[in-house]
């Protein structure tokens, strides 16, 4: 179901546009409605939730599907935690398809999935661990990169299970909105993958968006 939100830009608390191939880590308060926008179209914005008051709960993908008996996200759809709480529910969405089940690019899934010599390429992975290096204060490492959702991905699965990379079902400018259901630190690698041919190879920018409680 796409469903379009009602919120003017320009009453934002805060705009960011990211780059293929960076970072973006912010808290995002209780009440607060998040919006990651496909400023080109068909890119994919690997993105983590941890609890800001408690970063060792963090969404849980296999919880999330579970509870809504859907791999896929769209509007409705309530993120949960390790701890079985809800972080956020998806408020609107002009997109309709985000992936659970991919998980973010590595230099050694590259390998496999690529090439050898793609091992040296950047990947989301390493977007992580250079975010959280770089914000060593709230004291997560390696071992904090958990699930994660590919939002603007489309990964079908196959009538024998198994998981498909397809054309990206996303487009200029189209989005999806969440409302944070606790104070949230949420992590995105705007991906920087060069070999998949769901973003033609052209990694692009995305755009993320605040706007207060009760907006
Ligand atoms: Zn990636």
């Amino acid at each position: 179901m796409l469903k379009e939100s009602t919120l003017a830009v320009a009453a934002a608390l805060h705009r960011a546009v990211v780059p293929a191939g960076d970072y973006w880590l912010h808290e995002v308060k209780t009440g607060q409605t998040f919006r990651i926008v496909d400023v080109d179209g068909n890119q994919a914005a690997d993105t983590l939730f941890y609890n800001a008051g408690d970063p060792f709960e963090r969404y849980s993908a296999t919880d999330t599907i579970r509870a809504q008996a859907n791999v896929y996200l769209g509007v409705g759809s309530k993120l949960l935690s390790t701890d079985g709480n809800v972080m956020a529910t998806i408020t609107a969405d002009t997109v309709g398809r985000h992936d659970t089940l991919g998980g973010a690019c590595a230099t050694e899934s590259n390998t496999v999935r690529y090439a050898l010599e793609k091992k040296t390429m950047h990947a989301c992975r390493d977007s992580y661990l250079l975010a959280l290096a770089e914000h060593d204060h709230f004291g997560l490492t390696k071992r904090d990169i958990g699930h994660n959702i590919n939002f603007f991905m489309n990964v079908p699965i196959t009538e024998d299970g198994g998981l498909t990379f397809a054309d990206g079902v996303s487009g200029p400018g189209k989005y999806v909105e969440m409302v944070a259901a606790m104070d949230l630190l949420v992590l995105i690698s705007n991906c920087p993958q060069l070999n998949n041919p769901c973003n033609a190879y052209n990694p692009t920018p995305i755009e993320l968006l605040i706007w207060g409680e009760g907006a």
